[in-house]
């Protein structure tokens, strides 16, 4: 990846960055000059090989413990991005849909952006500059069966996202949303197995028939197309964009 100078003197914060879409935005961000703190859980010598490569911090909070949250935050000290990015699915019918996995799955996906988003917002205003990026998805726009919990958080944190911007409107810090389809990532993979069951398919059937389904383009999004999107909302150029949820599904919403 080419290195440029855009994001330099920028510190930014992306939950969730251990894998998947939030690690292509942190090694974005992290490829234009950004200082970066990681967020999320694996295995130690994977965390320390991402810390080594990136020249990043990383805070180990669980996003599900709001006083975990307080305490990264505090840590993290003024921030000037926020990727709130960190998120979890699981897949059943409503009515058998397991009450943990509804309150975690709401407190990861929707709370924990509302904690970091109003402890990082004071020292973005007192900047006159920031940026709010929350990974939303194709499904905060439309539904899918079986995803009850995900599909609410999703619709619901792109609500939040638009509230803050018009907050923040006159402040220097925008605040968006970027929704994407399909990525894969081990998010989409653990899935796989619990939809084959919800729905009665083989693998296979699930990857073409439901997933790929959904994608006019017929082909996963990558999570270095999110990354790219992420670095440009960040730019200079994007500071009128704000309060908008950007789709990047493969034509997904489109129809
Ligand atoms: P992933 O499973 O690869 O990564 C999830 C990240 O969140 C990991 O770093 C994990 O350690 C971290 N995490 C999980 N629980 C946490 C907790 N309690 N506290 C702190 N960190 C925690 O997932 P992904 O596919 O990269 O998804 C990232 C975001 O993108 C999610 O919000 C997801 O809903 C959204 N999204 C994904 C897709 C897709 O197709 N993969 C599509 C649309 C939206």
């Amino acid at each position: 990846m080419l290195k440029g100078e855009g994001l330099a003197g920028k510190r930014a914060l992306i939950t969730g960055s251990t894998s998947g879409i939030g690690l292509a935005i942190a090694r974005a961000m992290h490829a234009e000059g950004a200082e970066i703190i990681l967020n999320g859980f694996g295995d130690a010598d994977l965390i320390a090989e991402l810390r080594e490569e990136m020249g990043a911090q990383h805070a180990n909070a669980d996003l599900l413990d709001t006083a975990a949250i307080a305490a990264m935050m505090s840590e993290a000290g003024p921030l000037d991005i926020l990727v709130n990015n960190a998120g979890m699915q699981y897949v059943s019918p409503v009515e058998d849909f397991p009450t943990d996995k509804w309150d975690a799955i709401i407190a990861l996906n929707l709370t924990a952006a509302f904690h970091t988003s109003r402890l990082a917002i004071p020292a973005m205003k007192q900047a006159g500059w920031g940026r709010i990026i929350n990974t939303a998805s194709a499904h905060s726009l439309t539904a899918s069966p079986f995803k009850s919990a995900y599909n609410a958080s999703k619709h619901a944190i792109a609500g939040f996202t638009k509230t803050i911007a018009l907050e923040l409107a006159q402040t220097g810090v925008t605040a968006n949303c970027i929704s994407p389809g399909y990525v894969w990532t081990p998010l989409i993979e653990g899935q796989i197995p619990d939809t084959m069951e919800a729905r009665g398919l083989t693998r296979e059937e699930v990857i073409n028939d439901v997933l790929l389904a959904k994608q006019p383009t017929k082909k996963f999004v990558q999570p270095s197309e999110i990354g790219a999107l992420a670095v440009f909302l960040c730019r200079e150029e994007a500071g009128n964009v704000t309060g908008a949820n950007w789709s990047i599904d493969g034509g997904w919403t489109a129809e």
